[in-house]
């Protein structure tokens, strides 16, 4: 099984440390930490940003969470091209699963998704502590899924929303939340079109708390962090959890379920049509053919 492994793990990563974590007056600030990259999401930083969300829950001096990305964007989605790309690695997991990586057919991306993203973003969401997400520059498919499990978002006002996964064939990604975080038509639209929403009209449609300039963004971001930090952890926690069940009530969780089934069959269906489980898309694909749709290029 090691060989395996060996054979198919090329990544080759350009820091050990893909998420910081600092703590002062009682706000815990976790931050991804692969500007490089745009804070592209491969599993090394996963596990991290796990790892840190543990240890602000455990810090009893902690009452709220930002989460955060270095350098020009807050994140540009999963990693699927930069040398650290390590979805063929072994991790230990957090979710009773076995290893994806040595697996065949629908297999290998069902059960790593199950524990990458679906598992931890659901994980993440129940935290029983406010995580309050800190918005700039692109907040692409994946990087949604990290601030839709934060309680509250701060958007700067040169910050964009997208979900470009449809042109793979796919409905959307993994945690599936669209519906919930703005109304159904305006979700078909979001979807449909994969285009950017900018921050002023995801304010519009209710899916962030705030849009401020660039330059006011932290402070913004840690006023209200600030002023949440000063409410009881028990009300704080009860409150979270009440309004999360609301949502569930409507129909979240099990809507995910079902969608998440729907997105596997697309990436099976890609990898029978293609051979790739991503309809032929990587990220400079992605990114060439986005700039295609804007008449960028
Ligand atoms: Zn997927």
């Amino acid at each position: 099984m090691s060989d395996f492994i060996e054979r198919h793990d090329q990544s080759v990563y350009e820091t050990e440390t893909p998420v910081l974590y600092s703590v002062a007056d009682g706000i815990a600030t976790v931050r991804m930490n692969r500007s490089e990259f745009n804070n592209a999401q491969n599993s090394q930083m996963t596990y991290a940003l796990d790892e840190a969300f543990k240890r602000a829950i455990s810090d009893d001096a902690v009452k709220v969470i930002v989460l955060r990305g270095e350098g020009k964007h807050f994140s540009a989605g999963h990693d699927i091209g930069t040398p650290g790309r390590d979805i063929n690695k072994e991790f230990e997991r957090a979710q009773l699963l076995w290893d994806h990586s040595n697996k065949p057919g629908g297999e290998f991306l069902y059960v790593r998704e199950q524990e990458v993203y679906l598992g931890m973003c659901r994980r993440w969401r129940e935290m029983p502590k406010p995580v309050i997400a800190m918005v700039q520059g692109a907040c692409i498919a994946g990087g949604l899924m990290l601030a839709w499990v934060c309680d509250l978002i701060v958007a700067s006002d040169d910050a964009f929303f997208q979900d470009p996964v449809v042109r793979m064939g796919i409905p959307g990604v993994e945690y599936f939340a669209h519906p919930y975080e703005m109304s159904p038509r305006i979700a078909k639209e979001f979807l449909m079109c994969g285009e950017r929403m900018p921050a002023s009209r995801a304010y519009e449609v209710g899916m962030v708390n705030k849009v401020v300039s660039r330059a006011e963004l932290e402070q913004a971001t840690y006023t209200l962090a600030a002023r949440i930090a000063q409410q009881p952890r028990m009300g704080l926690a009860l409150t979270k959890q009440a309004i999360n069940h609301v949502e569930d009530l409507a129909g979240k969780r099990t809507a995910m379920d079902a969608v998440f089934a729907w997105h596997h069959f697309a990436h099976v269906h890609n990898e029978l049509l293609s051979g790739d489980k991503l309809g032929g898309y990587d990220a400079k694909a992605m990114a060439l053919a986005n700039k295609r749709a804007a008449g960028e290029a």
